[in-house]
């Protein structure tokens, strides 16, 4: 491995750790929920968070690094369970270099009432354009896994999904901008449920 490839992933590293404190931060999750992967330019290495460790804590050492197969490429500890549905986006969409999963109560609220995210605002209109709901399955497995997908590739200008009865996933060109998404998709989400409860109201 040349020097300038191990500098690049060094510096994704940290900047996948400035991402998973941003994150929880903002409450997008709690406990050690969660995980992020970012693909490293030009090659089919994925760095991604290892589990069990909770997005407020995690540094460069807690993110490991697997082949676009799932398997563990570098490391020492075992990679999120969540690998599954990872590496099925990065098979399919090239263009795709970061997937954040969370879970923002608001936007995982219309994942438990398996409800789509509605677009209620000409921000989400624009950059989000839809949310599918992707059907339950087990945390973890291939199953989800293939879910997820299949509806990356049904659903091509989606930037987001809504899992059934767990949380969201949000993808970028890079990790900014699938922070930037997840942010939009969480905002979006209290927005609607704002909206709702005044009309409720009358
Ligand atoms: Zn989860």
């Amino acid at each position: 491995m040349s020097e300038t490839s191990e500098d690049r992933k060094k510096i994704l590293r940290e900047e996948i750790a400035r991402v998973c404190h941003i994150c929880y931060s903002r409450g997008f999750v709690a406990g050690a929920g969660g995980n992020v992967s970012a693909r490293l330019p030009e090659s089919d290495l994925i760095l991604i968070t290892a589990t069990g460790v909770s997005l407020r804590d995690a540094g460069p050492e807690d993110i490991v690094a697997i082949g676009l197969d799932g398997s563990l490429r570098e490391g020492q500890k075992k990679p999120s369970k969540e690998v599954p549905f990872h590496t099925e986006i990065y098979r399919r969409r090239p263009d795709i270099h970061a997937v954040l999963h969370l879970h923002p109560p608001f936007a995982t609220t219309f994942a438990v009432l398996r409800r789509p995210l509605p677009m209620v605002t000409i921000t989400a209109e624009v950059i989000l354009k839809e949310v599918p709901l992707v059907p339950r399955a087990p945390s973890g497995t291939r199953e989800l896994g293939e879910l997820v997908g299949r509806y990356v590739e049904e659903h091509p200008s989606a930037k987001a999904f809504l899992l059934a009865d767990h949380g969201i996933v949000a993808m970028g060109p890079d990790l900014t901008g699938a922070l930037n998404i997840a942010d939009l998709v969480e905002d979006t989400a209290k927005v609607a449920w704002l909206t709702q409860i005044f009309k409720s109201q009358g």
